[in-house]
C-alpha cells in the first residue's frame, strides 16, 4: 500500500460532523503526548502532516487523513489533567459517536508509552475496544527511550497484561523508525483482510 500520498481531509468537532464512512478506516488512539502525531507522520513519511503537540490535550477534534486506499483517523488524545469536565464530556461524546456509528473500521491502533505501566485511561480504552469486538492492536511508543533491561522488563509486563487476552503489541520508535515496518504490515493486512 502507498502510505505517502496522505492528505488532511477534515476535522470533526462533533459526531454529527463525521464524514460518511466510504473508505476503510485505521483509527489511532492514545493519551495526550503518547506519540500519536509522531507515529502518523512516520507512517506517511512527512514531517508534520499531523501536528506534534506542544500543548498536550489541545486536539479535541477527530482528524481525518485521506490515503489512496484508506483513511487514517486521528482520535483526540485523552488523559490530560488540566482539562475541564465539560471538555472531557465533549471528548467522550465525540469518541463514542465515532465508535457507535456504522463505520468501515479496519483497525484501531491503541498507543501506550512503552516506558510506563498503561494508565487507568489506557486500560479503560483497551477494555472498551475488546468488549466492543473492535479489531485493534497496541503500539508501545518511545521504545528508543528504554535500555536493554528496561525493554525486557516492559516486554514482560505487556506480555502478562495483554498476551493472555489475545491482544498483540508492537514496540515502536518514531525517532529510530524501529517497528515501523511491522505497523505498516499490520495496517495493510487489516485493509486486505
Ligand atoms: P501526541 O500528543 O500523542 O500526538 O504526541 P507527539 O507525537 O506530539 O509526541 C509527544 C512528545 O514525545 C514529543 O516531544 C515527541 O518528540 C516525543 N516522541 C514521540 N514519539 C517518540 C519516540 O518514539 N521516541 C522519543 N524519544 N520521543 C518521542
Amino acid at each position: 500500500m502507498n502510505f505517502q500520498n496522505a492528505e488532511f481531509e477534515m476535522a470533526a468537532g462533533t459526531a454529527g460532523q463525521l464524514p460518511k464512512a466510504t473508505l476503510p478506516e485505521i483509527a489511532f488512539s492514545g493519551r495526550s503526548n503518547v506519540g500519536k502525531s509522531s507515529l502518523l507522520n512516520r507512517l506517511v513519511n512527512r514531517k508534520a502532516l499531523a501536528r506534534t503537540s506542544a500543548t498536550p490535550g489541545k486536539t479535541a477534534t477527530i482528524n481525518f487523513y485521506r490515503l489512496p486506499a484508506c483513511r487514517f483517523v486521528d482520535l483526540p488524545g485523552y488523559g490530560y489533567a488540566r482539562v475541564s469536565k465539560s471538555e472531557k464530556n465533549r471528548w467522550a461524546e465525540l469518541v463514542n459517536g465515532y465508535f457507535t456509528q456504522e463505520r468501515r473500521l479496519s483497525l484501531v491502533l491503541q498507543l501506550v508509552d512503552m516506558r510506563h505501566k498503561p494508565t487507568a485511561d489506557d486500560l479503560q480504552m483497551i477494555d472498551f475496544l475488546q468488549a466492543g469486538g473492535y479489531p485493534f492492536a497496541i503500539v508501545c511508543t518511545k521504545s528508543d527511550k528504554l535500555n536493554k533491561s528496561e525493554t525486557m522488563a516492559q516486554t514482560k509486563l505487556f506480555t502478562e497484561l495483554f498476551s493472555g487476552r489475545g491482544i498483540a503489541f508492537y514496540p515502536f520508535s518514531a525517532v529510530k523508525g524501529s517497528g515501523l515496518d511491522e505497523v505498516k504490515a499490520l495496517i495493510e493486512r487489516s485493509i486486505e483482510g
